[in-house]
């Protein structure tokens, strides 16, 4: 039986909806969510996503701004930038978009941002709050992971997870939610052996890895869920083919926008794994629409976290 395709845009839709309705009730009672983006010069991509956000922002009630300094930004420039914002009530998020020039220290930027204003949950103050499962900002995407499952019904406690990528920014923070989530967890990387065979030990499996199709059939339990992270830009017609050629995993739309755009979207996750798993994630549609969720969600946790009842101090983490 073919596995259960997991609805991300319909998860995330629902999450901006909840999200939108707490908007209002905190706007209501004086406290307007806000989101600041630095964005700095003219990356075509970065520039696609931070439209994105502020749109979503506008959907959901959230006050947004954009600060747009030029390429030749110093590190120096961005920090002050930076420490405006932190200091600006009424700013509860924070999100550099990456990649910044090279001649700036991105490190340093990031490091400067609040903690308790770090809607991208990398400061290293978050991951150490994760990591001891005290509250904090937890990173989109892997949030996101985690609010499928639970909004699929798939229980996580005592299940055998296995992530493939140990990235800082989705891979170990997937790998750390699923060990707070009470789940039996297996970190892989390039460097692991076997990897199919550790992967088949998986009652979820979720890969991280960057590798168009990476993951086939034979990594895969019979009825495992199967969550596919990876958002790889296809152009090569033979990596297309390996992908959708075979009778079963023909798909006429997709050969129609290769077609016409020369490219598609695809995951870490071969389409035959659909034969195999219980449930899984399709690319586009599963993961990426909950990044902007979760990004939405965590702008109103930062807000109520540092301007709620119980005000939070990242240095306590209370
Ligand atoms: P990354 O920093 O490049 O990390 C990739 C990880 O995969 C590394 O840990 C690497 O191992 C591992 N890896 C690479 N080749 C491997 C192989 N042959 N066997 C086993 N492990 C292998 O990538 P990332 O930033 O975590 O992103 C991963 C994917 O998720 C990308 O496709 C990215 O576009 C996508 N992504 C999607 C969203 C979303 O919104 N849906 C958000 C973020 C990222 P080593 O550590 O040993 O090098």
């Amino acid at each position: 039986m073919p596995a259960k395709i997991l609805d991300g845009a319909k998860i995330a839709s629902d999450i901006r909806k909840e999200v939108a309705a707490e908007v209002a009730s905190l706007a209501a009672a004086g406290m307007r969510p806000g989101l600041a983006v630095i964005l700095v010069g003219h990356n075509p991509a970065s520039e696609i996503y931070v439209r994105g956000k502020v749109k979503a922002c506008q959907e959901v009630g959230i006050y947004s701004e954009q600060h747009t300094p030029a390429e030749t930004a110093t590190t120096d420039e961005l920090l002050a930038m930076v420490e405006d914002l932190n200091r600006r009530d009424e700013i509860d998020g924070i999100l550099v978009q990456l990649p910044l020039p090279p001649h700036v220290d991105s490190k340093k930027v990031l490091m400067a941002v609040d903690p308790a204003k770090d809607v991208d949950g990398f400061h290293p103050v978050n991951v150490g709050f994760l990591s001891t499962q005290r509250p904090g900002l937890v990173p989109c995407t892997p949030a996101g992971v985690i609010e499928i499952l639970n909004r699929s019904d798939i229980s996580i406690a005592g299940k055998e997870a296995v992530v493939v990528g140990r990235s800082d920014i989705v891979g170990k923070p997937v790998a750390m939610l699923m060990l707070n989530a009470n789940a039996t967890v297996t970190v892989c990387h390039s460097k692991t052996h076997d990897l199919p065979a550790v992967c088949r030990r998986a009652d979820i499996l979720v890969a991280a890895i960057g590798r168009a199709g990476m993951i086939t059939g034979d990594f895969v339990k019979p009825g495992a869920t199967v969550i596919d992270v990876g958002m790889n830009k296809v152009t090569d017609a033979a990596v297309f083919q390996r992908l959708f050629g075979g009778r079963l995993y023909k798909n006429a739309k997709r050969e129609e926008i290769f077609r016409t755009k020369g490219s598609t979207l695809v995951g870490d996750v071969h389409p035959e794994v659909a034969e195999v798993a219980g449930a899984l994630t399709p690319v586009p549609g599963g993961v990426g629409p909950l990044t902007i969720a979760m990004l939405m969600y965590n702008t109103v946790k930062a807000a109520k976290l540092r301007r709620g009842s119980g005000q939070w101090s990242a240095a306590s983490g209370q």
